[in-house]
């Protein structure tokens, strides 16, 4: 398998979409731990990582979002780090081969840091390396730090990454509007802040996944401030497939197959070197994507 980011320079890659909202049309619960299904009903989440490997991803996301101590305490599974990253990671490389790349999925520990909350970051960076060292050992190509709103916690991530495994780093932040034309993370930071601390601390690709109600010409502008705060560092956008609707009381996000390959080709133009999904996208999108980037 070539390098990530040797391959990253001759053509532009495609991503997967969403996890969680397959995992429930699977049969997750909500409140549920998915990640228990790595080793549960691994079949199942190697399936939605093979329906989105046959709709032409070339990198496909673990199932390992919420994989610290830390979050997984939650479900009293705090001392099944090593065993469900793991997993996560080979069920993962069993759907896409050596065809592409597997990404080992990071998300925020779900709390503040210090002095907000209780947490020190050498505690955090203690929590994801023992993720990121998981991750590593079954067999990942990179590390995917996203979903991230806080540039300190980021710098703790990738800090965490190069101690626990020498992969590429990607790292992406939820952005939401602030202002006319301006975004900043939940936690206030602007675009070429929260940019320019990634690249700095160490990440190889940056980006932007998920996104609090932005529209499909609100990505398109926040991929334009990415890139050009991104300097040589390639992008990454995950948008979700549109902006969220509320019907009858649930969330829908119900943007067309056909829509997200128009944004993929306008976020291509943008100079995104890797384009996928987050929430409300399936492999019907990314099967239309996958034929915009050709
Ligand atoms: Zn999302």
């Amino acid at each position: 398998m070539t390098d990530l980011l040797v391959a990253l320079n001759t053509r532009p890659l495609l991503c997967d979409g969403a996890m969680g909202t397959q995992l429930m049309d699977c049969g997750l619960g909500s409140g549920d731990c998915g990640m228990l299904w790595n080793t549960l009903h691994s079949n199942r989440v190697r399936g939605i990582h093979q329906f989105y490997a046959e709709a032409g991803c070339n990198l496909l996301t673990t199932n390992t979002f919420g994989g610290t101590s830390y979050a997984l305490d939650r479900h009293g599974l705090a001392d099944h780090v090593l065993k469900l990253n793991r997993a996560g990671a080979q069920v993962a490389r069993e759907a896409i081969g050596k065809s592409g790349w597997v990404l080992g999925d990071v998300g925020p520990f779900g709390d503040f840091m210090e002095p907000l909350g209780q947490t020190s970051a050498d505690e955090l960076c203690a929590m994801f390396r023992e993720q990121i060292a998981a991750l590593a050992e079954g067999g990942v190509d990179a590390i995917l730090i996203e979903t991230m709103s806080d540039p300190a916690e980021m710098e703790v991530a990738i800090a965490a990454s190069k101690q626990a495994a020498s992969l590429p780093i990607i790292g992406t932040y939820a952005f939401q509007k602030s202002g006319e034309t301006g975004f900043r993370t939940m936690m206030g930071a602007p675009v070429k802040e929260a940019i320019e601390r990634a690249i700095a601390a160490g990440a190889d690709i940056v980006g932007t996944n998920c996104g609090v109600e932005l529209s499909f010409g609100d990505y398109l502008e926040l991929a334009r401030q990415i890139v050009s705060a991104a300097g040589k560092t390639p992008v990454i956008l995950q948008p979700n497939a549109g902006s969220p609707q509320l019907v009858n009381g649930e969330i829908i996000y119900n943007a067309t197959p056909e829509e997200m390959a128009a944004l993929t080709a306008d976020l291509l133009d943008a100079g995104v070197r890797i384009v996928g999904g987050c929430c409300g996208t399936n492999p019907g999108h990314l099967a239309a994507m996958s034929r915009r980037i050709g």
